[in-house]
């Protein structure tokens, strides 16, 4: 499958927005948005022209893509799914991406980024209600239980990952035990439990074109 194999800093001067990418590097002043915020390229330093209409939309588009990690057919489909569920369009295509497996892992600290969450479900690393789940797209239901794999506990990254995320907490809808390696969900997120500045009804304007 296509995937993105240039420096996923730039995406990230790109939209003009961290998107935290890199794990702890994204904490520190090496970063590259906080040393170069600007876009990437030879003309990433000119004023850029205010963005309206379908070049807004389109960027609010790709910026929530890139924060999940997805290519564009996984995110059409997942706005489809949203679309055809009950509720606001919008914000449950937020959930809907909230509650992908490898995004759950990420949100209860058992990686540094969304990559390194993804790649531990893709290896088998992760367990849902105790039976082995490799797909990062898995939507987690409320009540399913989240745990890591013995290997998975005793890996540094992990160990590390788990360590840095107690500073920054755990959200509100789910529930972690650092010590166990295991986390549930709660409750199902709504808006205001995703505190990421995206305007999602610019994206249902766009797909609905
Ligand atoms: Fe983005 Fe992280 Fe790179 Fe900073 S270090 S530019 S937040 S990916």
């Amino acid at each position: 499958m296509a995937r993105y194999h240039l420096s996923v800093c730039r995406l990230c001067r790109r939209e003009g927005l961290k998107l935290f990418l890199k794990g702890d590097r994204c904490f520190k002043e090496t970063c590259a948005f906080e040393k170069r915020a600007y876009a990437p390229g030879q003309h990433g330093r000119r004023r850029r022209k205010k963005t309206q209409g379908y070049g807004l939309q389109l960027r609010e588009k790709q910026k929530v893509k890139r924060i999940y990690g997805l290519l564009e057919r996984q995110f059409h489909n997942t706005f489809l799914a949203s679309a055809r569920s009950r509720g606001v369009t919008g914000e449950t295509l937020l959930t809907f991406l909230e509650l992908r497996l490898d995004a759950i892992i990420y949100r209860l600290g058992f990686s540094a980024s969304r990559p390194q969450a993804r790649q531990l479900v893709r290896h088998g690393h992760v367990l849902v209600n105790g039976r082995k789940v490799n797909i990062p797209s898995f939507r987690v239901r409320k009540g399913d239980s989240i745990t890591l794999a013995e290997k998975a506990k005793k890996n540094v990254f992990v160990q590390s990952a788990v360590a840095a995320a107690q500073g920054r907490g755990v959200p509100a809808w789910l529930d972690l035990d650092p010590e166990g390696f295991r986390g549930a969900v709660k409750n199902l997120p709504v808006r205001e439990d995703i505190p990421m500045p995206i305007q999602e009804q610019l994206i249902v304007e766009l797909y609905s074109k």
